[in-house]
């Protein structure tokens, strides 16, 4: 049986807004399961990833499969989708107030009334999610190898999600501090096991890739007792990082950013990897950069006019990185 939870909450110009959820319900002995996408608004893969495995959890339910109960909300984030300029979609900050929406969700909960529209979403999707054992947040980088972002006490139990997803590279968090969703839903809700899955880059968008990773969470529900079916996943062979041990590169300077290594790449210790061009015509210009310590480039900017202090790229590590400062990557 799939029940309509979809909602309302009020927008930045006394607009209403509608957050469609669904609630698929199985035979009730299986776990309760929490699905979205979207929440920075401009992370598209997870939306097609989760309007895919809608109807099929809708199918599995009504052929009589379906142990748990799953809620999908597939565009989590009803500010970011409408924030188009000049043809270009800004997710991530709330543009009314500045405020990354991945951000805030703890205070949000504090409050009786939300001070905000934007906080009065918030609680309504905490409170949406507050009542399942396993949740999944799909979140998409700039460009990036698919990785795992999940906390420490999910270790190594969420080596089968990584396995079902066939992602290689966790990157396991210890402290957030800074109440992204995934961090309140933990504190608050006590789940089984959450993580936030980086479906790549905001570019890869695909019925492909999204069939593969939806297979890949179907066959985790499976393994995780939601779909009575039988579900084959194996060891996982992936690298898991602590947060920590991260390399984020910014830019030193602006200008045009030419990359000399790609996603996946291997970088020894001050090996270069990327160059900006600060001033065209002036050789001079030219800022090499350089990898902070051997590892894996996981993520890189995507345009390729940079802005200074943007991230450049990020690299997997084996010590602590020496600008490392704790608290989250930024997902
Ligand atoms: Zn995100």
């Amino acid at each position: 049986m799939t029940t309509d939870l979809s909602w309302h909450v009020p927008g930045d110009s006394g607009n209403t807004l509608h957050i469609g959820a669904w609630r698929i319900e199985g035979d009730g002995s299986g776990p309760r399961v929490h699905l979205q996408a979207g929440v920075h608004a401009d992370e598209i893969a997870g939306m097609l990833v989760l309007h895919q495995l809608l109807p099929r959890l809708q199918a599995c339910a009504d052929q009589g499969r379906l142990k748990g109960s799953v809620t999908v909300v597939p565009q989590a984030n009803p500010f970011g989708i409408g924030q188009f300029r000049q043809g270009r979609q800004l997710g991530r900050f709330h543009e009314a107030t500045g405020q990354n929406f991945n951000r805030g969700f703890d205070h949000s909960l504090a409050l009786d009334r939300p001070a905000s529209n934007l906080a009065q979403w918030q609680k309504s999707l905490v409170q949406l999610a507050a009542e399942a054992e396993l949740v999944l947040d799909l979140h998409t980088d700039d460009e990036a190898v698919p990785y795992l972002y999940i906390h420490r006490s999910f270790w190594p139990q969420g080596q089968a999600l990584a396995a079902a997803l066939k992602v290689d590279l966790a990157i396991l968090w210890d402290d957030g501090g800074d109440g992204s969703f995934e961090e309140t839903i933990i504190a608050h809700a006590g789940p089984r096991l959450a993580a936030t899955i980086e479906l790549r880059g905001q570019g890869d968008v695909s019925d492909q890739l999204a069939q593969q990773d939806g297979d890949g969470i179907w066959a985790w529900l499976c393994a995780s007792g939601v779909i009575d079916e039988p579900a084959v996943i194996g060891d996982w062979q992936g690298q898991a990082v602590d947060m920590g041990c991260m390399e984020t590169i910014l830019a030193p300077c602006p200008g045009v950013l030419v990359f000399e290594k790609g996603l996946g790449d291997e970088v020894e210790e001050g090996q270069r990897f990327a160059r900006i061009i600060g001033r065209p015509g002036q050789p001079d210009s030219e800022v090499v950069l350089r990898a902070a310590q051997t590892g894996r480039m996981v993520t890189r900017h995507r345009e390729r006019l940079v802005a200074q202090g943007s991230v450049v790229a990020k690299f997997t590590g084996s010590r602590v990185s020496e600008s490392w400062s704790g608290g989250v990557l930024d997902p």
